[in-house]
């Protein structure tokens, strides 16, 4: 048994037990798994799983990100920008700084690597999508459209890259991009500014989006 929620499919374990109706639990790696009662039908399992996607899918996703979250130890490889990094521990105190493709932090522990990274990533991420979003709302002004430069919120999500809030003027970004090639990026900047013009996906977006961004599929191809 399955069920789709933002185009990708989640399996589903089901189990007949004696319960009431229908129980629904997250494993701790992150499989979903349904326990009904004998006499509850099976479409009545997929409209409950189908109403309940979108707490569902998310709620997974964090389990097994979780699971995949990298470590922080001494030689850990991180992805960057699409590109694999090498943590290095300092034991001495210093700027977290990237050099080559050797990040070092100040740390004599995961924990203390993961707070230096983390700290660098924010860092790095505010002034990556600020110019990355100029460059956005540029293009589009260019080219005879008129967006507002929009504010950037940026966000942890499990479930989207972006969103696009047309009436505030508001992009949310997902901060996990930064672990993508920055044609990625680029890619969900395009998408969510394409958003002031059109609201939804129809042909009318995609024409717009893929005449402003040209490699837009090859690089969405990459994030699904
Ligand atoms: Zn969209």
């Amino acid at each position: 048994m399955e069920f789709t929620y933002e185009g990708k499919s989640y399996p589903v374990i089901l189990e007949r037990k004696r319960v009431k109706n229908i129980n629904l639990h997250i494993r701790t790696d992150g499989s979903i798994y349904v326990s009904a009662a004998p006499r509850v039908p099976e479409h009545v399992i997929q409209a409950f799983l189908e109403k309940n996607a979108a707490r569902i899918a998310p709620a997974s996703n964090r389990v097994r990100e979780k699971r995949r979250r990298p470590e922080f130890t001494d030689g850990a490889s991180l992805p960057w920008l699409g590109e694999p990094i090498t943590l290095r521990w300092s034991d001495k105190p210093c700027p977290t700084s990237l050099g080559g493709s050797t990040l070092t932090v100040f740390a004599r522990d995961p924990a203390e690597a993961e707070y230096a990274f983390t700290q660098w990533r924010n860092a790095a991420c505010i002034a990556l999508f600020r110019q990355l979003n100029t460059e956005t709302h540029d293009a589009f002004v260019s080219a005879g459209y008129s967006v507002p430069l929009a504010r950037i919120e940026i966000k942890n999500m499990t479930s989207r890259w972006g969103s696009c809030t047309a009436r505030t003027g508001r992009i949310s970004m997902n901060i996990r991009l930064m672990q993508y090639p920055l044609g990625c990026i680029r890619g969900v900047f395009f998408h969510e500014y394409t958003h002031f013009l059109h609201m939804d996906h129809s042909a009318a977006f995609y024409a717009v989006l893929r005449r402003m961004y040209p490699p837009y599929d090859r690089y969405d191809a990459l994030l699904k």
